[in-house]
């Protein structure tokens, strides 16, 4: 199979020849693989990343339908473990990506095996205690990851580069409380909403995998598609006091240094 099926997105210019190579010798993790992670899987591969591992222990369900877009009826009916179900319909959109499914739960005793070291790490979780496993994690062993959550009809998306642009802990040093946390299952959710979070996270990180580290922008993207509202917030450096970047904490991890 050519390397033209990616011609249109190589003659980007900020791609290029040498950004798409970059693109294809690139590892991507996955965590998660609802309706941001269907979404950003979908983008990830069709763009021609080296190898992307998808972590999810969620079994498919009939309500998944409605946003997550790589799955389909008879999916759902089996009730087959999203990572894997994703994996089988990816491997027919791109047979040059390697792609490897992980039916686990992420947490403290095995992310750092789960995650590995890839390029970056994208978020596609739906809870907050995984979302700060993640940010220690990944602030401990200076991995980009891209933070992405969406309830409702609203949005919010973070690239964090650990020690160059803030991290979760700096922006909220403590994770909210669940009442104050709605997901889909609490609020419900708009599936256009879950795809424009993705795409900003997938955007973000093809800027990393191609090489453009320095169009990754310390900002936060809010986006509320019901209200016409996008903005994108210009975040200042690291905060010297942030209990994992400045201070080395770990706390999430359960104080692994
Ligand atoms: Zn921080």
């Amino acid at each position: 199979m050519s390397d033209d099926r990616y011609s249109r997105q190589s003659l980007f210019a900020p791609i290029g020849q040498a950004g798409q190579q970059r693109i294809r010798a690139s590892q991507v993790v996955l965590l998660g693989c609802g309706a941001l992670g269907s979404t950003l899987a979908n983008a990830l591969v069709r763009a021609g990343v080296g190898r992307l591992t998808i972590i999810d222990a969620d079994r498919l369900e009939l309500s998944n339908l409605q946003r997550q877009t790589l799955f389909d009826e008879a999916q759902a009916a089996a009730r087959a473990p999203k990572a894997e179900a994703a994996r089988d319909r990816l491997r027919q959109i791109n047979a040059q990506v390697e792609i490897v499914a992980r039916v686990e739960r992420a947490g403290p005793d095995n992310i750092a095996r789960l995650v590995g070291r890839p390029d970056v790490v994208l978020d596609a979780t739906d809870n907050f205690a995984t979302r700060y496993l993640l940010n220690d994690l990944c602030v401990r062993d200076g991995l980009p990851w891209i933070y992405g959550g969406c309830a409702a009809a609203y949005g919010v998306c973070m690239p964090i580069l650990p020690h160059e642009t803030p991290c979760l802990r700096c922006l909220f040093p403590t994770p909210p409380p669940p009442e104050h946390a709605p997901t889909a299952d609490t609020v419900g959710i708009l599936g256009p909403i879950a795809h424009a979070v993705a795409s900003l996270q997938a955007a973000e990180a093809l800027k990393l995998l191609s090489g453009n580290r320095q169009a990754v922008r310390p900002v936060l993207y809010t986006l509320d598609l019901w209200e016409g509202h996008l903005a994108s917030v210009r975040l200042p450096g690291p905060e010297p006091d942030c209990p994992c970047c400045g201070a080395g904490r770990y706390d999430h991890l359960g104080g692994c240094a």
